[in-house]
């Protein structure tokens, strides 16, 4: 048997995730090592913490004012540049970056947002002081990120996370069509050793209402457990992983076991094609919206059922040429976006390293305002596991090693990685040696092997590849 290591979406470790229940290292340590009784506690405890940042400051007022269905069906640029002028005037105000690097005026339209200057990773990296305000209203949630070169913290302004987790709240009830939405979540908090075959691979979490479900022991003998467990559980809709919950209606469909139904699935990410979207609804008769998302900057559109991404009014998005210039509607480029909401830490045409081919309106859906029509990639790439899975979030398998400054990953077949590292002062050949317990957890057994390099080859755009493929 072939035990599920990790299939794991790009965007969605990236994020924030909607209703999770994730966790600092060292209590993710104690939190494993103990038994379920103890770790249910432990879970309830955490969502307790969680909900109060969350669901703090004005989360009530906006989950009261938000109507999902206009936000989705509208177009809400006036909205936008009247709440971005604000945003600008706050920034010359309180970001020390910003006091000189903006336009005094006001814009008198969405297209002028060009004259403001890009962010991207390299600029906020050790530079948060000059990227934030020093006396935030609310305060910051800490938020850390992965990269080509390593780890990077950010700062998110808790209003953002607040008007964030009461659309992600609204998101659920429109989808399901009821209040109080009962989840199932699929992400990575550790319900069961990585290693453990004897179920349960759930855990209730009864304070977020949710299931929280193991994305590490789903396969083939596992599945009817999860069906069964979600099902006794009533979840209305399913979150998380969008790959997992494709992961599950594969076998459900396989089986031709129909004893799931729920009322929607809201992954919180993207990667599911219209075919294989068309799956999960027919294993568990729902309708399923992907949502397309940064760790940064939070939930940035929801899809529809032409596939296309809408973008929430929350959020101003830029496509951009190799140059970072805007480029015309219905050509791939790289996206930018503006946090409406991130006051005291803004993310002002930040980059987060995704392409896109945006399109002003007019999509059939009947939804009006801007969309998506396609994420075509990221500057992430993926790696191809022995058993010919595909994982995205690579960046991992790096963590916790000192002075690089960039990395590379290439691979000549499955299986097997070759990592090139340029490095800095503080690198120390030996923390290397964790890159394969690292990927062990991420991907499972890899022949790994590594060199220092004086230089990474950039493409002519100047980006570094994060994977060089050189199979198909
Ligand atoms: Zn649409």
């Amino acid at each position: 048997m072939i035990k599920l290591q990790v299939i794991i979406g790009s965007a969605i470790i990236r994020r924030l995730g909607g209703v999770e229940v994730g966790m600092k290292p060292w209590k993710r340590t104690i939190f494993q090592h103990s038994p379920l009784c103890v770790r249910k506690v432990l879970a309830n405890l955490e969502a307790v913490k969680r909900n109060g940042t969350r669901h703090g400051g004005d989360y009530k007022k906006h989950y009261e004012n938000i109507d999902m269905l206009r936000i989705l069906s509208e177009d809400h640029s006036d909205e936008k540049l009247e709440r971005l002028n604000a945003l600008l005037a706050a920034c010359r105000t309180n970001i020390p970056y910003y006091r000189e690097s903006i336009p005094t005026e006001e814009l008198t339209s969405l297209k002028e947002i060009a004259k403001l200057p890009l962010l991207r990773k390299e600029d906020l990296r050790g530079n948060l002081d000059r990227y934030s305000n020093a006396e935030p209203v609310l305060g910051f949630w800490h938020g850390t990120t992965g990269g080509t070169s390593g780890q990077m913290e950010f700062l998110r302004d808790l209003r953002s996370l607040h008007y964030e987790y009461a659309l992600y709240d609204r998101l659920y009830g429109f989808a399901a069509g009821v209040s109080n939405v009962k989840k199932a979540r699929f992400s990575n908090v550790p319900i069961a050793g990585p290693t453990s075959h004897t179920p349960p691979f759930w855990m209730e979490v009864s304070k977020m209402n949710q299931l929280q479900c193991s994305v590490y022991h789903l396969d083939e003998e596992s599945y009817a457990g999860y069906l069964q467990a979600i099902a006794n559980f009533g979840a209305d809709i399913g979150t998380g992983y969008a790959f997992l919950w494709l992961r599950l209606a594969e076998e459900a469909l396989a089986h031709k076991d129909d004893r799931l139904k729920l009322k929607a699935v809201v992954s919180d990410s993207e990667g599911m094609t219209q075919k294989q979207k068309q799956m999960v609804e027919k294993a568990f008769a729902c309708k399923v919206f992907q949502t397309y998302g940064t760790s940064e900057v939070g939930m940035i559109a929801v899809q529809c059922e032409q596939g296309h991404y809408h973008i929430l009014d929350r959020v101003i998005v830029e496509i951009l040429d190799e140059a970072g210039e805007p480029m015309p509607d219905g050509l791939d480029g790289e996206i930018a976006v503006t946090d409406l909401w991130s006051t005291d830490a803004p993310f002002l045409r930040y980059c987060p390293g995704d392409r896109g081919i945006l399109q002003p309106s007019g999509c059939s859906c009947g939804w009006q305002g801007p969309y998506l029509e396609k994420l075509t990639g990221r500057v992430r790439d993926y790696i191809v596991t022995a058993e010919g899975r595909k994982v995205n979030h690579t960046a991992r398998i790096m963590a916790g090693i000192p002075g690089v400054r960039v990395f590379q990953y290439i691979q000549d077949e499955p299986g097997q990685l070759h990592i090139c590292v340029e490095t800095r002062e503080g690198f120390e050949p030996e923390k290397m040696k964790s890159v394969h317990k690292n990927a062990r957890k991420i991907i499972g057994e890899m022949r790994i092997t590594w060199e220092v390099v004086e230089q990474i080859e950039k493409s002519p755009s100047g980006k570094i590849k994060t994977v060089i493929r050189n199979f198909e």
